[in-house]
Protein backbone atom coordinates (compact mmCIF):
# COMPACT_ATOMS: atom_id res chain seq x y z
CA UNK A 1 0.00 0.00 0.00
CA UNK A 2 1.80 2.94 -1.11
CA UNK A 3 0.59 7.07 -1.43
CA UNK A 4 -2.68 6.63 -0.50
CA UNK A 5 -2.72 9.89 1.43
CA UNK A 6 -1.31 12.48 -0.94
CA UNK A 7 -3.76 14.49 -2.46
CA UNK A 8 -1.56 16.75 -4.40
CA UNK A 9 -2.92 17.49 -7.68
CA UNK A 10 -0.03 16.13 -10.45
CA UNK A 11 2.04 15.31 -7.40
CA UNK A 12 3.50 12.74 -9.73
CA UNK A 13 4.36 15.28 -12.27
CA UNK A 14 5.54 17.53 -10.42
CA UNK A 15 7.96 15.06 -8.78
CA UNK A 16 9.20 14.08 -12.06
CA UNK A 17 9.82 16.85 -13.25
CA UNK A 18 12.69 17.31 -10.51
CA UNK A 19 14.13 14.36 -12.00
CA UNK A 20 17.76 15.24 -12.95
CA UNK A 21 18.70 11.71 -14.14
CA UNK A 22 21.36 9.37 -12.64
CA UNK A 23 25.05 11.02 -12.24
CA UNK A 24 27.78 9.41 -13.38
CA UNK A 25 29.01 9.27 -10.08
CA UNK A 26 25.94 7.09 -8.75
CA UNK A 27 26.46 4.09 -10.34
CA UNK A 28 23.74 1.38 -9.05
CA UNK A 29 24.74 -2.69 -9.15
CA UNK A 30 20.94 -3.04 -8.89
CA UNK A 31 19.95 -0.44 -11.15
CA UNK A 32 18.76 2.66 -9.67
CA UNK A 33 16.24 4.41 -11.77
CA UNK A 34 16.11 7.31 -10.62
CA UNK A 35 18.50 9.84 -8.34
CA UNK A 36 17.92 13.50 -7.00
CA UNK A 37 20.54 15.80 -8.38
CA UNK A 38 24.29 14.51 -7.45
CA UNK A 39 24.13 12.28 -4.50
CA UNK A 40 27.35 12.83 -2.26
CA UNK A 41 29.88 10.30 -1.70
CA UNK A 42 30.33 10.09 1.85
CA UNK A 43 27.83 11.24 4.87
CA UNK A 44 27.10 10.92 8.59
CA UNK A 45 25.65 8.50 9.69
CA UNK A 46 25.18 7.35 13.50
CA UNK A 47 26.87 3.72 14.80
CA UNK A 48 26.15 2.07 17.80
CA UNK A 49 29.18 0.27 19.06
CA UNK A 50 28.76 -0.43 22.63
CA UNK A 51 26.07 1.05 25.42
CA UNK A 52 26.97 4.85 25.83
CA UNK A 53 29.33 4.82 23.15
CA UNK A 54 27.69 6.30 19.71
CA UNK A 55 29.31 7.76 17.18
CA UNK A 56 28.97 10.07 14.66
CA UNK A 57 30.83 8.42 11.37
CA UNK A 58 31.25 9.28 7.63
CA UNK A 59 30.61 6.76 5.38
CA UNK A 60 29.83 5.91 1.80
CA UNK A 61 26.47 6.87 0.71
CA UNK A 62 24.34 3.78 -0.32
CA UNK A 63 23.20 2.56 -3.70
CA UNK A 64 19.57 1.40 -3.44
CA UNK A 65 19.77 -2.46 -4.72
CA UNK A 66 16.33 -3.84 -5.90
CA UNK A 67 12.97 -2.75 -4.65
CA UNK A 68 15.10 -0.35 -2.24
CA UNK A 69 14.72 3.50 -1.67
CA UNK A 70 17.78 5.88 -0.50
CA UNK A 71 15.90 8.76 1.64
CA UNK A 72 17.44 11.61 2.73
CA UNK A 73 16.38 12.13 5.97
CA UNK A 74 14.96 15.65 7.36
CA UNK A 75 13.90 14.79 10.64
CA UNK A 76 14.71 11.40 13.12
CA UNK A 77 12.69 10.71 15.87
CA UNK A 78 14.04 9.85 19.30
CA UNK A 79 12.26 6.37 20.44
CA UNK A 80 12.26 4.93 23.68
CA UNK A 81 13.33 1.60 22.16
CA UNK A 82 16.67 4.40 20.96
CA UNK A 83 16.82 5.40 24.80
CA UNK A 84 16.55 1.73 26.08
CA UNK A 85 19.06 0.70 22.72
CA UNK A 86 21.75 3.48 23.84
CA UNK A 87 22.01 2.03 27.39
CA UNK A 88 22.37 -1.37 27.26
CA UNK A 89 22.38 -2.61 23.40
CA UNK A 90 19.25 -4.65 21.72
CA UNK A 91 19.46 -8.01 21.01
CA UNK A 92 16.68 -8.14 18.49
CA UNK A 93 17.13 -4.75 16.92
CA UNK A 94 20.79 -3.89 17.02
CA UNK A 95 22.61 -7.42 16.22
CA UNK A 96 25.90 -6.35 15.73
CA UNK A 97 28.31 -2.97 16.54
CA UNK A 98 28.88 -1.18 15.16
CA UNK A 99 25.23 -0.81 13.77
CA UNK A 100 23.47 2.03 12.70
CA UNK A 101 20.27 3.16 14.64
CA UNK A 102 17.16 4.97 14.66
CA UNK A 103 14.11 4.00 13.03
CA UNK A 104 11.20 6.96 13.14
CA UNK A 105 11.76 9.65 10.51
CA UNK A 106 10.34 11.69 7.45
CA UNK A 107 12.40 12.39 4.42
CA UNK A 108 12.97 13.05 0.91
CA UNK A 109 13.27 10.18 -1.77
CA UNK A 110 16.71 10.63 -3.37
CA UNK A 111 17.36 7.69 -5.16
CA UNK A 112 14.79 4.53 -6.40
CA UNK A 113 16.04 1.19 -6.57
CA UNK A 114 14.81 -0.89 -9.81
CA UNK A 115 11.91 -1.83 -9.61
CA UNK A 116 10.71 0.29 -6.78
CA UNK A 117 7.18 1.46 -7.38
CA UNK A 118 4.80 3.99 -6.17
CA UNK A 119 7.83 6.22 -5.17
CA UNK A 120 9.68 8.75 -7.50
CA UNK A 121 12.72 10.76 -6.35
CA UNK A 122 11.69 13.64 -4.61
CA UNK A 123 8.80 12.50 -2.95
CA UNK A 124 8.72 13.17 0.96
CA UNK A 125 8.08 9.48 2.47
CA UNK A 126 7.71 7.95 6.24
CA UNK A 127 7.31 4.76 7.07
CA UNK A 128 7.35 2.15 9.69
CA UNK A 129 10.52 0.41 10.74
CA UNK A 130 9.44 -3.44 9.42
CA UNK A 131 7.40 -4.92 7.15
CA UNK A 132 5.45 -8.88 8.08
CA UNK A 133 6.65 -11.84 5.68
CA UNK A 134 3.21 -12.48 5.31
CA UNK A 135 3.95 -16.44 4.59
CA UNK A 136 5.41 -17.74 7.87
CA UNK A 137 3.39 -19.75 10.84
CA UNK A 138 2.40 -15.87 12.72
CA UNK A 139 1.62 -14.41 9.40
CA UNK A 140 -0.45 -17.51 8.56
CA UNK A 141 -2.62 -16.48 11.65
CA UNK A 142 -2.91 -13.14 10.83
CA UNK A 143 -1.04 -12.08 13.97
CA UNK A 144 1.41 -9.77 12.18
CA UNK A 145 3.51 -8.21 14.91
CA UNK A 146 5.01 -11.85 15.60
CA UNK A 147 6.07 -12.18 12.13
CA UNK A 148 9.36 -14.47 11.97
CA UNK A 149 10.78 -12.96 9.17
CA UNK A 150 10.68 -8.79 10.56
CA UNK A 151 14.20 -8.78 9.36
CA UNK A 152 15.96 -6.49 7.82
CA UNK A 153 14.54 -3.86 9.59
CA UNK A 154 14.81 -0.76 9.13
CA UNK A 155 17.50 0.90 11.17
CA UNK A 156 20.02 3.51 10.79
CA UNK A 157 17.42 7.04 10.18
CA UNK A 158 20.13 8.97 12.37
CA UNK A 159 22.28 9.77 9.13
CA UNK A 160 22.13 12.03 6.46
CA UNK A 161 20.69 9.75 4.33
CA UNK A 162 19.14 6.34 5.35
CA UNK A 163 18.36 3.10 3.11
CA UNK A 164 14.82 1.53 3.39
CA UNK A 165 14.49 -2.17 2.87
CA UNK A 166 12.57 -3.44 -0.29
CA UNK A 167 9.77 -5.15 1.66
CA UNK A 168 8.89 -2.12 4.00
CA UNK A 169 9.12 -0.12 0.98
CA UNK A 170 6.53 -2.37 -0.56
CA UNK A 171 4.51 -2.58 2.10
CA UNK A 172 4.60 -0.05 4.61
CA UNK A 173 5.71 3.26 3.47
CA UNK A 174 3.62 5.99 2.76
CA UNK A 175 4.24 9.28 0.71
CA UNK A 176 3.84 12.22 3.15
CA UNK A 177 0.66 14.33 2.13
CA UNK A 178 1.94 18.11 1.04
CA UNK A 179 2.17 20.78 3.79
CA UNK A 180 2.33 17.93 6.55
CA UNK A 181 5.23 18.90 9.09
CA UNK A 182 8.45 16.44 8.65
CA UNK A 183 8.26 16.25 12.47
CA UNK A 184 4.28 15.17 12.34
CA UNK A 185 4.82 12.58 9.51
CA UNK A 186 7.79 10.68 11.53
CA UNK A 187 5.30 9.60 14.21
CA UNK A 188 3.96 7.31 11.65
CA UNK A 189 5.46 4.06 13.70
CA UNK A 190 4.96 5.24 16.69
CA UNK A 191 1.59 6.11 16.40
CA UNK A 192 1.04 2.57 14.52
CA UNK A 193 1.80 0.45 17.59
CA UNK A 194 -0.47 2.94 19.94
CA UNK A 195 -3.44 2.16 17.58
CA UNK A 196 -2.61 -1.17 17.44
CA UNK A 197 -2.53 -1.35 21.29
CA UNK A 198 -5.63 0.68 21.65
CA UNK A 199 -7.88 -2.48 20.10
CA UNK A 200 -6.91 -4.15 23.90
CA UNK A 201 -10.18 -3.88 25.69
CA UNK A 202 -13.52 -2.09 24.26
CA UNK A 203 -12.37 1.53 24.38
CA UNK A 204 -14.84 4.08 23.40
CA UNK A 205 -17.82 5.84 24.21
CA UNK A 206 -18.92 4.48 27.82
CA UNK A 207 -15.43 3.35 28.70
CA UNK A 208 -13.18 4.89 31.45
CA UNK A 209 -9.44 4.27 30.30
CA UNK A 210 -6.51 4.51 32.83
CA UNK A 211 -2.95 5.19 31.08
CA UNK A 212 0.00 4.76 33.55
CA UNK A 213 3.49 6.83 32.12
CA UNK A 214 2.92 10.09 30.06
CA UNK A 215 5.87 9.25 27.37
CA UNK A 216 4.80 10.00 23.66
CA UNK A 217 3.53 6.50 23.82
CA UNK A 218 1.05 7.03 26.81
CA UNK A 219 0.48 10.79 25.32
CA UNK A 220 -0.56 9.13 22.21
CA UNK A 221 -2.99 6.61 23.66
CA UNK A 222 -4.67 9.32 25.41
CA UNK A 223 -4.90 11.12 22.25
CA UNK A 224 -6.66 8.01 20.69
CA UNK A 225 -8.47 6.83 23.29
CA UNK A 226 -9.93 10.37 23.82
CA UNK A 227 -10.67 10.53 20.16
CA UNK A 228 -13.02 7.39 20.22
CA UNK A 229 -15.03 8.67 22.94
CA UNK A 230 -13.06 7.10 26.41
CA UNK A 231 -12.77 9.10 29.17
CA UNK A 232 -8.89 8.76 30.16
CA UNK A 233 -7.28 9.02 32.93
CA UNK A 234 -3.63 9.96 32.54
CA UNK A 235 -1.38 9.17 36.13
CA UNK A 236 2.65 10.42 35.36
CA UNK A 237 4.50 12.06 37.93
CA UNK A 238 6.02 15.13 35.73
CA UNK A 239 4.24 18.66 35.51
CA UNK A 240 4.99 18.99 32.01
CA UNK A 241 3.56 15.78 31.07
CA UNK A 242 0.57 16.03 33.08
CA UNK A 243 -0.15 19.71 31.38
CA UNK A 244 0.68 17.95 27.80
CA UNK A 245 -1.72 14.51 29.12
CA UNK A 246 -4.78 17.30 29.52
CA UNK A 247 -4.18 18.88 26.36
CA UNK A 248 -4.13 15.91 24.31
CA UNK A 249 -7.63 15.00 25.89
CA UNK A 250 -7.61 13.35 29.18
CA UNK A 251 -10.33 14.11 31.26
CA UNK A 252 -8.37 13.91 34.67
CA UNK A 253 -4.80 14.07 35.69
CA UNK A 254 -3.02 12.15 38.91
CA UNK A 255 -0.03 13.21 39.58
CA UNK A 256 1.86 10.26 41.75
CA UNK A 257 3.90 13.03 43.50
CA UNK A 258 0.72 13.76 45.57
CA UNK A 259 -1.41 11.19 45.11
CA UNK A 260 0.22 9.37 48.23
CA UNK A 261 0.79 5.86 49.32
CA UNK A 262 -2.35 4.11 47.68
CA UNK A 263 -2.34 5.62 44.46
CA UNK A 264 -4.23 3.43 42.45
CA UNK A 265 -6.57 3.91 44.85
CA UNK A 266 -7.13 7.57 43.91
CA UNK A 267 -7.45 6.54 40.12
CA UNK A 268 -10.23 4.14 40.96
CA UNK A 269 -11.44 7.30 43.45
CA UNK A 270 -12.34 8.83 39.89
CA UNK A 271 -14.40 6.15 38.52
CA UNK A 272 -17.80 4.98 38.13
CA UNK A 273 -18.57 3.89 42.21
CA UNK A 274 -15.14 4.44 42.81
CA UNK A 275 -14.40 0.05 40.84
CA UNK A 276 -11.61 1.04 38.88
CA UNK A 277 -11.15 1.91 35.10
CA UNK A 278 -12.20 -0.13 32.44
CA UNK A 279 -9.25 -0.52 30.56
CA UNK A 280 -5.91 0.06 32.33
CA UNK A 281 -2.91 0.95 29.64
CA UNK A 282 0.52 0.22 31.48
CA UNK A 283 2.84 2.76 28.77
CA UNK A 284 6.25 2.28 30.84
CA UNK A 285 7.73 -0.94 31.03
CA UNK A 286 8.18 -1.72 34.54
CA UNK A 287 7.18 -4.48 36.66
CA UNK A 288 5.77 -2.28 39.37
CA UNK A 289 4.12 0.26 37.36
CA UNK A 290 2.53 -3.66 35.78
CA UNK A 291 1.42 -3.95 39.35
CA UNK A 292 0.03 -0.28 39.23
CA UNK A 293 -2.02 -1.02 36.24
CA UNK A 294 -3.77 -4.16 37.24
CA UNK A 295 -4.29 -2.52 40.96
CA UNK A 296 -6.22 0.53 39.02
CA UNK A 297 -8.60 -1.77 36.78
CA UNK A 298 -11.73 -2.79 37.85
CA UNK A 299 -13.16 -6.73 37.92
CA UNK A 300 -14.07 -8.03 34.74
CA UNK A 301 -11.52 -5.29 33.32
CA UNK A 302 -8.88 -5.46 30.75
CA UNK A 303 -5.31 -4.97 31.39
CA UNK A 304 -2.99 -3.74 28.28
CA UNK A 305 1.22 -3.99 29.41
CA UNK A 306 1.84 -1.91 26.80
CA UNK A 307 5.24 -1.00 27.88
CA UNK A 308 8.07 -4.00 27.22
CA UNK A 309 9.94 -4.58 30.17
CA UNK A 310 13.85 -5.29 30.45
CA UNK A 311 14.44 -9.34 29.42
CA UNK A 312 14.28 -11.52 32.36
CA UNK A 313 11.81 -8.53 34.47
CA UNK A 314 9.26 -10.57 36.07
CA UNK A 315 5.78 -9.53 37.85
CA UNK A 316 3.60 -11.36 39.72
CA UNK A 317 -0.26 -12.03 39.62
CA UNK A 318 -2.80 -12.02 42.39
CA UNK A 319 -4.78 -15.26 41.48
CA UNK A 320 -7.30 -14.89 43.62
CA UNK A 321 -8.39 -11.33 41.54
CA UNK A 322 -7.66 -12.52 38.24
CA UNK A 323 -9.93 -15.91 38.54
CA UNK A 324 -12.48 -14.34 41.02
CA UNK A 325 -12.58 -11.24 39.46
CA UNK A 326 -12.10 -12.09 35.66
CA UNK A 327 -9.53 -9.96 34.67
CA UNK A 328 -8.11 -10.01 31.33
CA UNK A 329 -4.32 -9.59 31.02
CA UNK A 330 -2.80 -8.79 27.75
CA UNK A 331 -0.47 -6.95 25.73
CA UNK A 332 0.48 -5.27 22.35
CA UNK A 333 3.38 -5.43 20.92
CA UNK A 334 4.67 -3.27 17.70
CA UNK A 335 2.23 -2.83 14.77
CA UNK A 336 0.79 -4.20 11.49
CA UNK A 337 0.48 -2.58 8.20
CA UNK A 338 -3.36 -2.08 8.94
CA UNK A 339 -2.49 -0.07 11.90
CA UNK A 340 0.16 1.66 9.80
CA UNK A 341 -1.95 2.63 7.29
CA UNK A 342 -4.63 4.11 10.18
CA UNK A 343 -1.67 5.68 11.34
CA UNK A 344 -0.63 7.48 7.95
CA UNK A 345 -4.77 8.81 8.45
CA UNK A 346 -4.66 9.94 11.96
CA UNK A 347 -1.50 11.76 11.58
CA UNK A 348 -3.45 14.13 8.59
CA UNK A 349 -6.41 15.00 11.75
CA UNK A 350 -6.04 18.92 12.26
CA UNK A 351 -6.11 18.13 15.90
CA UNK A 352 -2.82 15.53 15.95
CA UNK A 353 -0.73 16.73 18.87
CA UNK A 354 2.51 16.21 17.31
CA UNK A 355 3.45 20.00 18.72
CA UNK A 356 3.28 19.03 22.43
CA UNK A 357 4.60 15.56 21.68
CA UNK A 358 7.56 16.59 19.53
CA UNK A 359 9.37 19.13 22.18
CA UNK A 360 13.10 19.84 21.15
CA UNK A 361 15.54 19.59 18.41
CA UNK A 362 18.96 18.18 18.22
CA UNK A 363 21.99 18.30 15.36
CA UNK A 364 23.13 14.90 14.50
CA UNK A 365 26.11 15.67 16.11
CA UNK A 366 24.41 16.47 18.95
CA UNK A 367 23.04 12.47 19.25
CA UNK A 368 24.71 11.94 22.31
CA UNK A 369 23.24 14.68 24.10
CA UNK A 370 19.40 14.18 22.53
CA UNK A 371 19.67 10.48 23.80
CA UNK A 372 20.54 11.38 27.05
CA UNK A 373 18.18 13.63 27.50
CA UNK A 374 15.29 11.33 26.40
CA UNK A 375 16.81 8.90 28.59
CA UNK A 376 16.35 11.46 31.17
CA UNK A 377 20.09 10.93 32.34
CA UNK A 378 20.36 14.78 31.89
CA UNK A 379 17.54 16.51 33.03
CA UNK A 380 15.58 18.57 30.43
CA UNK A 381 12.80 20.78 31.59
CA UNK A 382 9.87 20.28 29.30
CA UNK A 383 11.21 17.46 27.47
CA UNK A 384 8.73 14.50 25.98
CA UNK A 385 10.22 13.58 22.49
CA UNK A 386 13.36 14.36 20.55
CA UNK A 387 13.97 15.07 17.37
CA UNK A 388 17.33 15.09 15.64
CA UNK A 389 17.62 16.94 12.55
CA UNK A 390 20.90 16.05 10.50
ZN1 LIG B 1 9.93 3.72 17.65
ZN1 LIG C 1 5.78 -13.60 8.68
Amino acid sequence: MTGATDPRPGAEGADRSAVSGRPGGAAAPGGAAETLGTLPAVMRQALFYAPGDVRITQVPVPTPGPGELLVRVEVALVCGTDVKTYRRGHPVLLAEAPAPFGHEYCGVVAAVGAGAEGFAVGDRVSSANSAPCGHCFFCRREQLSLCENLQPLLNGAYADYLLVPARIVEVNMFRVPYGMEPERAALLEPLACVLKGLEVGDVGPGTTVGVVGLGPIGLMMTYAAAGRGARVIAVGRNDGKLAAARAVGAAEVVDLRTAGGDAPAVVRALTEQGKGVDVAVEAVGRPEVWDFAVAMVRRGGVVNFFGGCEQGSVATIDTYRLHYEELCLTAAFHHTPRHVRMAAEVLARVDFPHRTLVTHRYTLDELTKALRAAGRETEVKGLIKAAVIP
